[in-house]
């Protein structure tokens, strides 16, 4: 049992990063990160443009998991959270009509009778077919599925095509018949496993439903986690704008090349970064685990912020936002927050913010256009759809270029086999969005569980 304290790496200064740094932290541990960029938090991002706040990248997290509602209570920025501003409901884009989902409902499926049989999302024999499931038998074959072969068993064709998509491919820009139901709806799969109702589950869910709905945000967007967590690490901790370019085994520990040519060594080393770039540093250390990573595929999306004029709108819309289905022919936006009606102080009085997203799984293409014709095509089409006249008196397009991680079928297995072959170096572990856990709170607690890993290696070597 070693009792000397590990010197500990880790790269990558994404929230997964800084989330672990934090773990080491609190056991009372110096740690080091290194991130390429020059500020830390990754995707998280808010560019504040007084009296704008424009997150750039996620704009909340979600409290019913621990992971990060847990964090800002030991950062101590619990208290400045905010909840969402009703009313909260979404919408479905299909065929070019935008369709209320039903209020009540958990993961866009109703729970309570009432809204769920006024809503015009889904045709009457759908509602029947939703309404069936907990007569549907469980799956006897253990295996993984995709999230959309794991909804039409459960739901039926059309709940997977005009919920479970859009809403899927809303958060991990994904295509539901190619992510894995186990990757990105364990607690669904582990339901049905147990021979339980996935819709009764849902409707439990929905029954803890909490005043301020299911997600918050900050006053000055999402970068306040991440700039509470580089404050409360101590000095030094965060070695920024300088990528980390190459790792060698070294002895029983670890040395890691930085661009900028310095040489760091660490006892325990977490790679934080997305799963491309881990296979980078792993080619040369173990090339069959660096082969597994580089399979992970990652899409690109990109964002329109754009803010108007209360009175430029002629027909606002009622809640959040809206998230499309991908049929043929539909427009290229995929979906739209209505950011200053989902957060208060996002954009002066009297001015609406929104947020266009394009790209993902289905549409990638459409990121070759220029960032004016992106700012064109999102203003067109909520001209036409909201009754916008002028122009927005101020836009922004942010690109997430290879950004979003797709947990496609037989994902768990992947990651499985990296960590079994790692297993076999000088202590390193992965996490991050790109391994296990997409969601902000998933992605906390998985970055924490790793370091703790780490450091029970340590102290049971
Ligand atoms: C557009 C978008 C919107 C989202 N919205 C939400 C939301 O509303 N709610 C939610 O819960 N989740 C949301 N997510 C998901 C969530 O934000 C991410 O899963 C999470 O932030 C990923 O954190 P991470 O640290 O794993 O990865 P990243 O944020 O990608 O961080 C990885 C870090 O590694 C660094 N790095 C790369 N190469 C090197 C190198 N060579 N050396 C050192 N460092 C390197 C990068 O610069 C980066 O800082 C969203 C994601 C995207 C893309």
């Amino acid at each position: 049992m070693s009792t000397t304290a590990p010197r500990v790496l880790v790269l990558g200064g994404g929230i997964a990063g800084l989330a672990a740094a934090w773990e080491c932290h609190r056991h009372g541990l110096p740690v080091t990160v290194v991130e390429a960029q020059d500020r830390a938090g990754g995707v998280i991002r808010t560019d504040i443009l007084d009296p704008y706040v424009l997150d750039a990248g996620p704009d909340s997290f979600l409290i019913s998991k621990p992971g990060a509602i847990g964090l800002c209570r030991e950062l101590g920025i619990d208290g400045d959270l905010i909840g969402m501003k009703p009313p909260r409901g979404a919408w479905v884009l299909r065929q070019d009509t935008l369709h209320a989902l039903p209020e009540g409902g958990a993961f866009g499926i109703a729970t309570r009778p009432g809204p769920f049989l006024a809503s015009t999302l889904l045709s009457p024999a759908g509602k029947v077919r939703v309404a069936l499931e907990p007569l549907i038998p469980r799956r006897r074959s253990g295996g993984d599925e995709s999230a959309g072969a794991f909804f039409r068993r459960r739901f039926g064709a059309e709940a997977a095509d005009r919920i479970a998509q859009p809403l899927l491919g809303g958060i991990h820009a994904g295509d539901l018949n190619r992510l894995s139901a186990a990757a990105v709806l364990p607690q669904l799969v582990a339901v049905e496993r147990r021979g339980g109702s996935v819709l009764l589950a849902l409707r439990r869910q929905a029954a803890r439903a909490v005043a301020g709905g299911a997600f918050r945000s900050f006053p000055r967007g999402m970068a306040t986690l991440v700039d509470a967590l580089a404050a409360a690490l101590p000095a030094g901790t965060l070695h920024l704008g300088d990528g980390a370019d190459a790792l060698a085994a070294d002895g029983a520990g670890w040395q890691v090349r930085t661009r900028a040519g310095h040489t760091l060594v660490a006892d325990l080393l977490l790679l934080a970064a997305p799963a491309p770039v881990v296979a980078g540093w792993l080619r040369p250390v173990l090339p069959v685990a660096a082969d597994l990573a580089a399979g992970i595929r990652y899409v690109s999306s990109a964002g329109v912020l754009a803010a108007y004029r209360d009175q430029q709108i002629a027909r606002p819309m009622r809640g959040s936002g809206y998230v499309s289905t991908p049929e043929p022919g539909r427009e290229p936006l995929l979906a739209t927050s209505w950011l200053s009606s989902k957060w208060n102080g996002r954009a002066p009085g009297g001015t609406t913010l929104l947020r266009g997203f394009f790209g993902g799984a289905f549409d990638e293409a459409v990121l070759a256009r220029t960032d004016e014709d992106l700012v064109a095509l999102a203003h067109a089409s909520w001209t036409r759809r909201f009754g916008i006249s002028g122009d927005p008196v101020l836009t922004r397009v942010v690109r997430w270029t290879g950004m979003s991680p797709q947990h496609e079928v037989g994902h768990a297995d992947r990651v499985a086999q990296i960590e079994t072959a790692m297993a076999a170096l000088p202590p390193v572990a992965v996490c991050g969005s790109g391994f296990r856990a997409v969601g902000i709170p998933d992605v906390i607690s998985d970055a924490r569980g790793a370091m703790q890993g780490l450091l029970r290696r340590w102290h049971t070597a």
